[in-house]
C-alpha cells in the first residue's frame, strides 16, 4: 500500500536498523546511555539550544514543556486547532492543572498578534489566571511560520514576561520550505520540541530543547510521567541517523506534494488546498468521500477519511516518484458519477 495517511507511518531506514543493532547502551535514567546523550547533544546543537531531552513522544515533550513553564492555576495561550491544545487529551489540564487559553488561528497558522495580546491576563486582577506561556506550532497543517512572525510573538512575550514554546513536530519541514536553518526558526523560543518519528523516519521519539535549567526541570517531569527509559539508546540511535541524514531530503517530499496538487488541479475534479510543505488537502463533497477512500484503497493507495470534507494527504520518505504516479492515476480513475448512494 502507498500510505498517505501521515508521515508517522514511515519505517526506520536500513542505516537506522544498523545503528540500532550496533548502539552502545547504558541505563539512561542513571545518565549512562552514551547514545541517548549523543542524540541530545546533537539535537541541542542543531536547534542552537544549551540542552535537550529525549522523550517518548511529541505529546510527552509538549507536556513536559507546559509543566516547566506553568504552575498549577496558570495558563498557556495556543491555537484553537493546535496539537498541544486539541490533540493531547488535555494533558496540561489533567496532569498540571494548567488552563489553556485557545485562540483561533489565521488560515496560515499564525495566532494574530492582537488576539494574543487581548488574551494575556493583567496580573493585578485576582479573578484571573496568570498567563505564563505562548505556544506556537510550526508547521501547522503543513504551513510554515516564518522567523519574522516568531520574533514578533517573542517580543510580545518579552513585554509580558511570558515564555515562548514552539511545537516543532515538523520544524525541519518548515526550515526546508523557508530555505533557512531550523536553528534560525528555533532561536526566539525558550523551548522547542521536534519529532524524530514523523518525516525524519525514526521509529520512536521526540526531543525537547531549551536552556540547561529548563531541560533539567523537564527531566524531572519526564521521570514523573513515566518517561524515564533505560537502554533508550537502542531507539535514540535511529534518532541520530534521522537528524544526520533525513532533514535534507524533506524538500523531495515537498516537491512531490506540489506535483500531486498540480496534477489534481489539472484533473479539475476536486478543490485542492495546498500543497503546504509535505501536505495536500483535497476537498470532496462529503457524500463522495467514503467512495473515494474505498476507490483509492482498491488502487493500493491508503488515505484517512478527513474530519468534515477535507482529506489530508501526506508525503514522506517511503513514497517515491513511481508511487506518486500511481496516486495521480488512482485519482484520475475515480468515477464520482456512480457513487451518489
Ligand atoms: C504528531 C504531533 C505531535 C505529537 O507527537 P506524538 O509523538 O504523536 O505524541 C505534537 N505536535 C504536532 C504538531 C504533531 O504533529
Amino acid at each position: 500500500m502507498i500510505d498517505l495517511r501521515s508521515d508517522t507511518v514511515t519505517l526506520p531506514t536500513p542505516p537506522m536498523r544498523e545503528a540500532m543493532a550496533n548502539a552502545v547502551l547504558g541505563d539512561d535514567v542513571y545518565g549512562e546511555d552514551p547514545t541517548v546523550k549523543r542524540l541530545e547533544a546533537l539535537a541541542a546543537e542543531r536547534l542552537g539550544k544549551e540542552a535537550a531531552l529525549y522523550v517518548s513522544s511529541g505529546t510527552q515533550s509538549n507536556l513536559c514543556a507546559l509543566l516547566v513553564h506553568c504552575q498549577r492555576g496558570e495558563e498557556f495561550i495556543a491555537g484553537q486547532d493546535a496539537h498541544i491544545y486539541k490533540y493531547e487529551a488535555g494533558g496540561g489540564a489533567v496532569l498540571g492543572s494548567i488552563q489553556p487559553q485557545p485562540i483561533e488561528q489565521a488560515d496560515d497558522g499564525r495566532l494574530p498578534i492582537e488576539a494574543i495580546a487581548a488574551r494575556i491576563k493583567p496580573l493585578d486582577d485576582s479573578h484571573l489566571a496568570v498567563t505564563r506561556l505562548i505556544a506556537l506550532e510550526n508547521t501547522w497543517n503543513g504551513k510554515p511560520l516564518p522567523r519574522r512572525y516568531i520574533e514578533t510573538v517573542k517580543s510580545l512575550a518579552d513585554q509580558h514576561r511570558l515564555a515562548l514554546h514552539i511545537d516543532g513536530a515538523r520544524l525541519f519541514n518548515a526550515a526546508a520550505a523557508l530555505g533557512v536553518d531550523a536553528m534560525h526558526l528555533a532561536e526566539p523560543a525558550d523551548t522547542v520540541s521536534i519529532c524524530l518519528s514523523k518525516g525524519l523516519s525514526a521509529p520512536i521519539g521526540s526531543v525537547l530543547c531549551g536552556s540547561h535549567n529548563a531541560i533539567a526541570e523537564a527531566r524531572r517531569w519526564r521521570k514523573m510521567l513515566g518517561g524515564g527509559m533505560r537502554q533508550a539508546g537502542v531507539v535514540a540511535a535511529a534518532g541520530i541517523v534521522a537528524l544526520e541524514t533525513m532533514t535534507e531530503r524533506l524538500s523531495d517530499d515537498h516537491a512531490r506534494a506540489e506535483k500531486l496538487a498540480d496534477a489534481l488541479r489539472q484533473q479539475g475534479r476536486f478543490e485542492i488546498d495546498g500543497a503546504f510543505t509535505n501536505m495536500v488537502f483535497v476537498e470532496t463533497a462529503s457524500h463522495l468521500q467514503a467512495a473515494l477512500v474505498e476507490h483509492l484503497a482498491a488502487c493500493g493507495v491508503c488515505v484517512a477519511p478527513g474530519r468534515y470534507a477535507t482529506m489530508r494527504l501526506v508525503f514522506h520518505a517511503d513514497i517515491n516518484d513511481d508511487d506518486l504516479g500511481q496516486v495521480i492515476n488512482a485519482f484520475d480513475r475515480f468515477d464520482g458519477s456512480d457513487t451518489t448512494r
